[in-house]
């Protein structure tokens, strides 16, 4: 093959830790050299005696990854890292003896990839991966610990034929899905292709095994048809007096197979199985060259496609064209500057340049616009051979990704719990969740969630949102879902209060409900108050936001109006157990308001309360004063006592303050046959005692006993029942 043709990708072939070390000397004269042979030490004693699946001894692992990450030119703790990256899982090396040993950077890069080996990845759909890399990233507070991976992962996709044939389709799928991209994210495309054709080879050897052989018979053809094209290229450049390396460039398998399926085409339809790159020492030329070419060859339209210009994400720049070659088939060029060319082969890992002391340059990192989007520079670069520690992710921060018991990814907001995590999988199962297993282990709806946490949702087919739901939820799908669940169910309670409400009106003035609630006299009500109908209106009424007046008014005859005017609903109250209910209507939520906690055989009023139903106050409740204002939502009701039942009432006694004070008190309460369920002692400066109890009672004359009872007793000064507090 032509020297000109050049072959990618590098291989790294077995490696000594003496070739480690030189090979970093060589791009960083300041290494540490000495770090590198301790590291190799505990690795080469931890992992004596085992092997790989080869049979070859495991050692040869680490030493490959690290010579992998030499290739990427990482600085030393990468690289200490890498031998020692997998000894936490698979040795009796602890995490603190790595950190005693080789100081927290390092540890935390050991643990950083132990971590990531651990995500198993279970589910293949296209968006999966995609969350799956994401959850890489964001879990990788460094980006070192994702380039060891990346090379942890290169060298066993390398040897990977030592293995077992489900295992290999398992790791082969999970590097095409995950770690091939990540390399290309990263810009270190010789990583990609090789990552990419070695997945090939094991999920589709019958295509992949064709393909060398097709290759192998067309390369020789291809390739002088090739140096033709670049014979005619070199010449005119010369002409035109710009300089620039020609070289042709072998397409990688998997770049061929994957056109020949997006395009569903056969292998000899691939023109482009070579490509020509023209490398040159400014932008100026790129295009100059572009031009040159396009007034050689006619452009196919739609290939042109310009990177210098707009670089993708990851930095690549280049010009691509396609043209119509002298043989009329198309030819693909690829135009960049010598530094375009080291970005493109080397990604990431271009930028770390080697100062004087080992710092990394300036201007070099402003160019990293995509990766300060990425991580977050901590300016903090004094210590020479750590600056690549200041690496963090940032794109990702607000961002958490947790498994579902079947492996699927759900990305989610940073402070989410798992009621979010319940709206995010499904509307029902965010409805009737109840709590959550983290990790397997019972944990309670408001536990913060975290990057990795597999979280399983318990569900109960009786559980309804609450409004403290809204508290707990982050995510504004889960806070959405919530509102909704919650407005529709005071939209029915609400429709009922209404019809509730008007029913007795109607009945009242000898009006039929039935056919008022069918007329047509409601629905121009409703569209006169800007509702949309007769329903609407009723709910409307329930909620308060219409007056019972206002529709009464307008659905009675003159004569009855005059009569019936500032009429108040009149209704009775039978109690039903511990709630209260409007005789005959089951359905509408009452309740005793807790400021004034009415009694049977009190004074009452009822208030339609906006979507809670009706609220029952003491008409000397202090609160009433300021309900009045709303003059329209109260109504007139009535005690109907079928039944026996007890409500808490609030009292106050004022005693001497004197021992047994509070036994005799409470004795006489229980005398009177009712039940204290709350007690608060004070004293006054003027030895005199409080006692406010809670005591449950049948009813005002109950109440009364209560009092005479408790009047009995020899030091008591005052008796009183109390409102508020
Ligand atoms: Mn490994």
């Amino acid at each position: 093959m032509d020297s000109q043709i050049v072959k990618q990708p590098p291989v790294s072939p077995a490696a000594s830790i003496d070739d480690i070390i030189r090979k970093i000397q060589a791009y960083n004269p300041q290494a540490s050299v000495d770090v590198l042979r301790r590291a190799y030490d505990v690795s080469a004693k931890a992992h004596e005696g085992q092997t790989r699946q080869s049979g070859e001894p495991y050692l040869f692992h680490p030493l490959a990854v690290a010579a992998i990450l030499t290739d990427l030119k990482m600085d030393v703790p990468s690289i200490v890292a890498g031998l020692l990256h997998d000894t936490i899982e698979d040795t009796l090396v602890s995490r603190e003896s790595i950190e005693q040993e080789f100081g927290p950077d390092v540890m935390r890069l050991v643990d950083g990839v132990t971590k990531i080996g651990k995500i198993r990845f279970k589910s293949y759909e296209e968006k999966q991966a995609e969350n799956f890399r994401k959850m890489i990233l964001s879990m990788a507070e460094d980006i070192r610990v994702i380039l060891i991976k990346l090379a942890d992962r290169l060298h066993n996709m390398r040897t990977l034929g030592a293995l077992k044939e489900p295992k290999q389709q398992r790791i082969a799928r999970e590097t095409l899905e995950i770690y091939a991209p990540l390399a290309n994210r990263l810009g270190i495309g010789w990583m990609k292709n090789e990552l990419e054709d070695l997945c090939l080879r094991y999920l589709k050897p019958e295509a992949y095994n064709s393909l060398v052989a097709k290759v192998a018979t067309q390369l020789a053809e291809r390739e002088r048809y090739v140096h033709s094209v670049i014979d005619t290229v070199k010449a005119t450049m010369e002409q035109y007096g710009f300089t620039a390396r020609v070289l042709g460039r072998p397409k990688h398998f998997y770049g061929i197979y994957s056109k020949m399926e997006r395009r569903e085409i056969a292998f000899e339809e691939v023109y482009d199985l070579i490509g020509i790159r023209i490398i040159t020492d400014t932008k100026i030329a790129c295009y100059g060259i572009l031009g040159m070419i396009h007034s050689l060859w006619k452009p196919v339209p739609g290939r042109f496609k310009d990177y210098i210009g707009v670089p993708k994400s990851n930095l690549y720049q280049s010009l691509h064209t396609t043209v119509i070659g002298p043989q009329g088939e198309h030819v693909e060029f690829q135009i960049r500057t010598e530094e375009m060319n080291r970005v493109a082969e080397e990604g990431i890992a271009a930028h770390w340049r080697y100062k004087e002391h080992g710092q990394i340059d300036e201007k070099d990192s402003k160019l990293f616009s995509w990766l300060r989007q990425l991580v977050e520079w901590q300016q903090d670069l004094t210590d020479n051979r750590q600056f690549l520690n200041s690496i963090k992710m940032d794109l990702f921060s607000d961002v958490i990704y947790v498994f579902t018991p079947k492996g699927d990814v759900i990305e989610l907001v940073k402070g989410s719990t798992p009621i979010d995590m319940a709206y995010a999988v499904h509307t029902e199962i965010g409805n009737r969740c109840t709590g959550a297993k983290i990790n397997g282990k019972i944990a309670p709806l408001k536990s913060l969630l975290k990057s990795g946490d597999t979280v399983e949702i318990v569900t109960s087919p009786s559980q309804v949102p609450t409004k403290d739901w809204l508290k707990i939820a982050k995510t504004p799908k889960a806070k959405a879902r919530i509102k909704h669940w919650i407005n529709i169910e005071e939209r029915k309670q609400s429709l009922e209060i209404g019809k509730r409400l008007l029913e007795r009106e109607l009945r009242r003035h000898h009006l039929s409900p039935a056919e008022v609630f069918k007329s047509e006299a409601l629905v121009k009500i409703a569209s006169d108050s800007g509702l949309s109908s007769s329903e609407d209106l009723l709910i409307a009424l329930g909620y308060g936001r219409v007056s019972l007046n206002h529709v009464i008014n307008r659905l009675l005859p003159e004569p009855a109006l005059k009569e019936g005017l500032k009429d108040k609903l009149l209704t009775s109250i039978g109690r039903q157990g511990q709630g209260v209910t409007i005789k005959g209507v089951n359905d509408i939520m009452i309740t005793l308001a807790k400021c004034c906690n009415p009694v049977p055989g009190d004074k009452i009023l009822g208030f339609i309360t906006r979507g809670r139903g009706l609220s029952i106050h003491a008409v000397d409740c202090p609160n009433i004063d300021e309900l009045d204002y709303d003059r329209d939502r109260l109504v007139e009701v009535d005690w109907d006592v079928k039944q026996a039942a007890t409500h808490p009432v609030k009292i106050s006694v004022v005693t001497m303050d004197r021992p047994g004070m509070l036994a005799k008190t409470s004795a006489a309460i229980t005398a009177a046959e009712a039940n204290i369920s709350h007690a608060e002692i004070t004293t006054t400066d003027d030895k005199k005692a409080v006692f406010n109890f809670v005591v449950d009672v049948l009813d005002t004359a109950h109440l009364a006993k209560v009092f005479k009872q408790i009047e009995r007793v020899e030091g008591v000064i005052q008796t009183r029942r109390t409102r508020r507090g």
